[in-house]
């Protein structure tokens, strides 16, 4: 065969999600692209804020040797020091340039973070739903993903986590605020899952590290405050990106950073600065890299997504789905009226609704609706959700 059996088996296991876009792209092509209520893609739709094109101006401007040369693998120092003023601020923890490593967004820090860290065959444990991408990312560094189960409030099952922590477990991986469920783990949890993982270190002498994915971090609504989770477990590692809260997803622009206690920090950030170096990525992009040192404590206009949320999931609780109101980034995560949640997609897609089954996050029985879409879209497209709410009953 011309390509890897393995490479071949993900693209078949993925086979239905291909289809589905492919089937999005049909019916726009059919229907026109404004008829089609596509809440499929975590894209966010907003222009990013005006400081960025202002920032992006100033830079681009300035003619400086190696401008858009090679750096080091890590990053602009600046850009780090930046960084590390930014996370000691936010997490009452004092950050040094050195932990933080600039990367290709944050799919490029959890790929750098897994390779640094995994030995072949090793486990990471990630909660279920999950970004679907982590299967690839852990299965791209020989290691072996372990879903379990949450409570029904998508809240991490603490229990579940501790019978499935064995002495093969490298790393917990958390994203919070989550894709698919717009729910944000409360800090009694995640100090919950610091004891375990304090624990099992002092018994076995084994650490668990703890990678909190976090690029939904700014888009949080109604006053809820996300746990600075560098204030709980030492053995943090961040991977982050500017790609939702500043839409900036195409310039793939992010950062890991690990807790400046981290047992073999020095260790980490070395292997980090080869691992991006080796993955290809060499370094994260550098124009990018000197316009958000300008504007980290920039976000889009966040009540902008709120106002998404609250129009779309008033309709929906109107139609009568059941869901989790999502606390932050910007997916809702009902449940399907019928057990199948892929033909209950297929039927959304008839009223050319498009959405994701649940089934790709690793939960049947759900699907997930993105609205970080024009507002007129949940506007034309809740009639078609009233029309298949009755038709399924509800
Ligand atoms: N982690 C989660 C949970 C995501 O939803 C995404 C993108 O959708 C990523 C990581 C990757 O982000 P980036 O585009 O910054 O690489």
């Amino acid at each position: 065969m011309s390509i890897s059996r393995k490479i071949q088996g993900f693209i078949e296991s993925a086979s239905w999600i291909r289809k589905m876009f492919e089937d999005g792209a049909y019916l726009k092509q059919k229907y026109g692209a404004e008829n089609v209520f596509d809440f499929s893609l975590g894209n966010p739709h907003l222009e990013p804020p005006e400081e960025f094109y202002i920032a992006l101006k100033e830079e681009s401007e300035i003619h400086r040797p190696l401008q858009h040369g090679y750096m080091p693998n890590a990053g602009f120092w600046e850009t780090r020091e930046a960084i590390a003023n930014y996370l000691t601020q936010e997490h009452h923890i004092e950050f040094s340039p050195h932990e933080i490593i600039m990367t290709c967004g944050a799919a490029g820090a959890l790929n750098v973070i897994l390779k640094s860290i995994l030995e072949p065959g090793e486990k990471v444990i990630v909660p279920l739903p999950y970004f679907v991408e982590y299967k690839f990312y852990i299965d791209n560094h020989g290691g072996i993903i372990k879903t379990i189960p949450t409570k029904e409030t998508f809240d991490l099952d603490i229990e579940a986590i501790e019978k499935h922590l064995d002495l093969n477990t490298k790393a917990i991986l958390v994203n919070s605020p989550n894709n698919p469920t717009g729910q944000i783990y409360p800090e009694d949890t995640l100090k919950e899952l610091a004891d375990l993982l304090y624990q099992h270190k002092e018994k076995y002498n084994r650490i668990v590290y703890l990678i909190m994915d976090e690029p939904y971090r700014k888009l949080i609504y109604d006053n809820e405050k996300l746990p600075n989770i560098f204030q709980i477990y030492s053995e943090t590692i961040l991977a982050t990106s500017f790609s939702k809260d500043l839409s900036l997803a195409g310039e793939r622009i992010g950062y890991l950073g690990i807790h400046p206690q981290a047992t073999y920090k020095k260790e980490l950030i070395e292997a980090a600065i080869l691992a991006n170096r080796i993955l290809g990525f060499v370094n994260a992009p550098a124009l990018m890299q000197r316009v958000i040192k300008h504007i980290l404590n920039t976000s889009v206009d966040i009540e902008r997504y709120k106002r998404n949320r609250d129009f779309l999931c008033n309709g929906l609780a109107e139609c009568g789905f059941s869901f989790l109101l999502p606390k932050g980034a910007f997916y809702v995560f009902p449940k399907t009226p019928i057990a199948d949640d892929i033909t209950f997609v297929k039927a959304l897609q008839k009223e050319l609704i498009l959405a994701v089954p649940g089934s790709g996050f690793g939960a049947p029985g759900y699907f997930r609706l993105a609205f970080c879409v024009e507002e007129k879209v949940i506007e034309n497209a809740l009639p078609h959700f009233r029309k298949i709410a009755k038709e399924f009953g509800l």
